[in-house]
């Protein structure tokens, strides 16, 4: 068996491309490149033909020691053709993406979608290694979720499972991307958090986070950790919410799957400890008492690189 793959992590502002050991599920190198400014079909091949390029060139390995590409697409996939559907954040619409890459290297490539890899990565050599009845949550921009069942990920009739972030916590709440009013992707993303906080401070209310806002940049997820460490009042305030949302959808998984370990990752998770320690504290309260004795937390582990690690596992 060749020892090498190249899995790639296509998400809506970066695409991450890294050549990966198979046997150790190690990065042996990898390049990154942004996607917020050069979007569509044209700019996202050029790119990851670029990365390629780029990851080859400084890499001791040869093509010939490489068994395959894959792609995750933070977006619909035809997992069958390789076709990226609809991916909405980066301008791309029925994407040929398996044969577009096939045209310059003649090596089997497979397209999953972005929480899919990321799942597969820590499955294989993160927080979920020996577990098999395993739920993925990824809190950052929206809320995405990977069922594993068994030890295989459970796509559904539509290949379109484990969309958490859909479920609807308010009948008549919040607008969601979707369409939909009431999803908990809108009560619990760190995008919601931003709206919660921004739509505040229009309003009047003070925040330490002003501070580290100066020169118009954007909330991240590390203000909002430092904000909290701060004792700020709003900011707390917006992230207890989010928490109590989150918290309230995961016991519902809970009930609903029953899984032996909830697996929490994503920049929100990383960087805000305080809502993670929150959120699972109350999942399991508001879990019927069965499951809740014996369902476990853990972080992902692998961080930015369990979508490339996983990638590069996507098999037909
Ligand atoms: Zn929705």
């Amino acid at each position: 068996m060749k020892k090498y793959s190249i899995g790639i992590d296509l998400g809506g502002t970066k695409v991450l491309i890294a050549l990966v050991n198979k046997e150790t599920g190690d990065v042996v190198n990898w390049v990154k490149k942004k996607t917020k400014k050069d979007k569509g079909p044209k700019n996202i091949i050029r790119k990851i033909i670029e990365g390629i390029e780029e990851l080859l060139l400084e890499s001791t390995v040869s093509i010939d020691e490489i068994s395959s590409i894959g792609v995750g697409a933070a977006g619909q996939v035809d997992r069958k053709n390789g076709i990226l559907i609809a991916a909405a954040n980066l301008d791309c619409y029925d994407l040929h993406i398996k044969d577009k890459i096939q045209e310059h290297y003649n090596l089997p490539v497979f397209l999953g979608n972005d929480v899919e890899i990321a799942a597969i990565g820590e499955l294989k050599f993160g927080a979920a290694k020996g577990y098999n009845d395993v739920v993925c949550i990824f809190v950052g921009t929206g809320v995405g979720s990977a069922i594993v069942k068994s030890g295989e990920i459970i796509k559904g009739s539509t290949g379109t499972a484990g969309e958490i972030g859909h479920i609807i916590v308010d009948l008549n709440g919040r607008p969601c991307s979707c369409g939909a009013h009431g999803c908990l992707e809108a009560y619990a993303s760190r995008s919601a958090i931003e709206r919660r906080i921004e739509g505040a401070l229009k309003k009047g209310r003070y925040s330490i986070i002003l501070d580290y806002m100066e020169n118009g940049k954007s909330i991240t997820s590390h203000m909002i950790n430092k904000a909290i460490e701060q004792g700020d009042e709003l900011v707390t305030q917006c992230v207890d919410e989010a928490a109590e949302y989150l918290s309230g959808g995961i016991a519902s998984i809970i009930n609903f799957i029953n899984p032996q370990l909830i697996i929490l990752g994503g920049g929100l998770i990383d960087a805000v400890d305080y809502f993670y320690q929150k959120v699972i504290k109350k999942a399991k309260a508001r879990s019927l008492p069965v499951p809740a004795t014996k369902i476990e937390f853990r972080k992902a582990a692998l961080g930015d690189f369990s979508g490339v690690v996983g990638a590069a596992f996507l098999e037909r």
